[in-house]
């Protein structure tokens, strides 16, 4: 066992739904093997200026249910510095913090990474992201909910895209990678689904709508990933479908950052809860440097600095499925 009587636990860069309930698992796994448990609030940031509350078993209740993060969220410039972290470093020793678990992004793990590095203090990521770019986990936290809440929304699109036989492209979060489209574009009966990884062209997509109209579809939702590349954006897309079907009634819908919130899903606190557990046991157990992922249902371990390099692979039978749903 390691030499560890106090962790400390925060949120980093974007939140995303789980994050309270990973918040409640780290503090409540601390009580139940008698450690003791800090919050930092607002991440980095609060780090730097020893913004540190003790948290208790009761400090947590009521929270698995509630969307961002209790202990606020930040970005933080210092933090990028050999000071800032210095500055981070006493405080966490002043508190007598001796390791933490910080719940974020690839940006917090690096972060995290270089602070290990530079003064040889235990850290363990939780994954908490909506985008699920995240290598060594198949499923990040708020991942789930996010689909849940596109879905969603894209249900109430298609009521109205079939009351007026109109066209809407739907844009969806996901940064880089196409996972939340993909995904939520399936669950929703999406007939194109734009994503970073697989540059379809505006011809083929040209292509794509004529085929739907002439199999007898009144109305379609394209679903595009805000890092998709097949227009400059989704309003220039818009544009050069309505000069190629002037009879098509076009409209478009950028979900934005009702995507983040909410009360995060059963699959999501689930997640949550048991990969708080793992953080604090590979902390106790001496590991260091790891994030906690899920694979095949089990919890594993991936070393950090993979995690922030890898990336992740977008899934083929799905795009294979939607090809074949959208016939
Ligand atoms: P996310 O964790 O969601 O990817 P960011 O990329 O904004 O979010 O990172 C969150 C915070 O992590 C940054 O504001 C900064 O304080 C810290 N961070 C990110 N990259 C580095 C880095 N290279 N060195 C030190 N700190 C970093």
């Amino acid at each position: 066992m390691a030499n560890i009587g106090k962790i400390g636990v925060f949120t980093s860069g974007g939140d995303s739904p789980g994050m309270n309930a990973a918040i409640r698992s780290v503090v409540r796994t601390c009580a139940y093997l008698k450690v003791e448990c800090v919050g930092i609030y607002r991440g980095y940031q609060g780090m730097i200026e020893g913004d540190f509350k003790p948290m208790d078993a009761r400090s947590v209740n009521n929270i698995i249910n509630k969307g961002g993060t209790i202990l606020k969220s930040a970005r933080c410039k210092e933090f990028r510095t050999k000071e800032g972290r210095q500055k981070a470093y006493d405080n966490l020793r002043k508190e007598g913090i001796d390791a933490f678990v910080v719940i974020g992004g690839d940006g917090s793990f690096t972060g995290a990474m270089i602070f290990n590095q530079e003064f040889h203090f235990p850290i363990i990521g939780i994954p908490g992201t909506i985008d699920n770019d995240i290598f060594g986990t198949t499923f990040t936290l708020g991942f789930d909910t996010a689909l849940n809440t596109v879905v969603e929304a894209i249900d109430k699109i298609r009521d109205t895209a079939s009351s007026h036989n109109r066209l809407f492209f739907v844009e969806v979060m996901g940064r880089d990678v196409g996972h939340i489209a993909l995904n939520a574009g399936v669950g929703a009966g999406a007939e194109e689904i734009l994503i970073p990884e697989e540059n379809l062209g505006r011809e083929r997509l040209l292509e794509s709508l004529k085929r739907s109209k002439e199999s007898g579809k009144s109305s379609s939702i394209v679903i595009v990933a805000e890092g998709d590349k097949t227009g400059k954006n989704i309003f220039e897309l818009k544009e050069y479908v309505e000069e190629n079907f002037p009879d098509y009634d076009v409209r478009v819908s950028v979900l934005g950052h009702m995507q983040r919130g909410g009360s995060p899903s059963c699959y999501d606190r689930v997640l949550a809860s048991r990969m708080g557990v793992k953080a604090v046991e590979a902390l106790l157990q001496g590991k260091t440097n790891l994030m906690v992922g899920v694979q095949d249902n089990e919890l594993i371990l991936t070393p950090i600095h993979k995690a922030i390099k890898g990336h992740t692979k977008i899934d083929k039978e799905l795009i294979r499925v939607s090809d074949i749903m959208s016939i």
